[in-house]
């Protein structure tokens, strides 16, 4: 295997006796000959998008996640937006306001109306039981598997009791998890729709990736993402130029075969973060259901402040004196941000509300080293030790 760059080759040396900065997040691309060969022959190919390489990265990433149907995009955001608006007759559609805004943002191009549910408190997915109380009216659910835990897609399908509304995923921060059951996320649903822009799990530099069972719907898909343009230049509908560059292709075919293994060592660091803080009060992390596996597109970690001893926003500011990055996914949770505060009267979504106000997101990335790790838990350690607010 070829060495990895790691954030060390950083441009502007550290000043004496300043530790090394610890970013967030660090995509994990390894330029190998291979790739580079590839490259040079798409170049000279004068075929640059949406051509062989995105056919064979859309049957590689189908391969190992066992699923009939993968149709490569632009970026996530533009594969929701066209599966979102293949379910026509969806006005109203529910989804967890503890997301990333492209969740909702999807929704609104597709003028539908949001209606947000709340988060479960111990997975930090959307909540099937909150959702079934709004569901009377919607027409479609948007899930999303926070920071890589799977939200329970069954149950989802549930929630609208008979009326058999479609469940979409956001599986963006998924790549690599699975079921309770075992299947890969990317099974279930109606779609599911990953994204690989340099900060998830698997990146292509920007791309995404919509997985389904349903042929005509990836009919569609094919043709939405070249502006509904079936090739005899009569639109069928009004689609997007979402079309995966076929450079994109070369970096997430060279990602996706180094992935399990990538996918492995990222999961060890988080367990080295678990047991380096397990013992510290008011630190509680995210539960991944019996059974299933998380591509930890993040670690969040809730702060209570209470039994801490200081709140997640003091805690980030000590870090950060000490060169680490972080950051507190989502806040402002969806409903709380402007460009859909003036919808509508926000929505009660208590455990949305206190999720945000506790979240810090630490340090990972699949190549981060194991010493950066225990930096990142020995500078929490001090700052619950030494940490009190005269002293930030
Ligand atoms: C990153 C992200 C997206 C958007 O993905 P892009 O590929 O950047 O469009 C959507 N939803 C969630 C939850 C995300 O984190």
């Amino acid at each position: 295997m070829m060495s990895v760059s790691t954030h060390t080759a950083t441009p502007v040396a550290p000043k004496t006796g300043t530790p090394e900065a610890i970013p967030l997040v660090r995509p994990t691309v390894e330029p190998d000959s291979t790739l580079l060969s590839r490259m040079d022959d798409v170049l000279r190919s004068g075929m640059l998008t949406n051509g062989a390489w995105v056919k064979r990265f859309e049957e590689a990433a189908a391969a190992y996640l066992g699923v009939r149907n993968v149709v490569a995009v632009s970026n996530c955001t533009a594969g929701l937006m066209l599966v979102l608006r293949s379910v026509g007759r969806a006005r109203e559609v529910v989804l967890p306001s503890f997301t990333f805004m492209a969740t909702g943002h999807v929704a609104h191009w597709n003028a539908q109306n949001v209606l947000f549910a709340d988060s479960d408190p111990h997975t930090w997915t959307i909540d099937p039981a909150d959702c079934a109380g709004r569901t009377s009216t919607a027409d479609a659910v948007v899930g999303m598997h926070t920071f890589g835990t799977p939200c329970d897609v069954n149950a989802l399908e549930r929630s609208a009791g008979a009326r058999q509304v479609p469940v979409i995923l956001d599986a963006a921060h998924g790549f690599g998890s699975r079921y309770p059951d075992g299947a890969m996320v990317g099974t279930k649903g109606l779609a599911e729709v990953f994204s690989l822009s340099p900060t998830k799990p698997l990146s292509a530099g920007e791309g995404g990736l919509v997985t389904t069972d349903d042929d005509n719907l990836a009919q569609e898909l094919r043709i939405g993402r070249d502006y509904g343009n079936p090739g005899d230049y009569d639109a069928r509908f009004a689609g997007l130029n979402a079309r995966m560059p076929e450079l994109s292709a070369l970096v997430g075919l060279s990602a996706l075969e180094r992935f399990p293994h990538w996918l492995e060592r990222r999961m060890s660091l988080v367990q080295r973060y678990r047991d380096n803080l397990a013992d510290l009060p008011g630190l509680t992390f995210q539960q991944v259901p019996e059974g299933a596996r998380s591509s930890y597109k993040d670690l969040g970690v809730q702060v209570d402040p209470d039994t801490f001893g200081l709140d997640r926003t003091a805690l980030a500011r000590l870090l950060s004196a000490e060169g680490i990055s972080s950051r507190s996914y989502f806040d402002p949770p969806l409903h709380r941000q402007t460009a859909y505060r003036g919808d509508f009267a926000p929505p009660a979504l208590p455990v949305t509300d206190r999720l945000a106000a506790r979240m810090i997101t630490l340090p990972l990335y699949s190549h981060m080293p194991e010493d950066d790790v225990d930096r990142v838990c020995d500078a929490v350690r001090r700052a619950h030790v030494d940490g009190s607010p005269h002293a930030v």
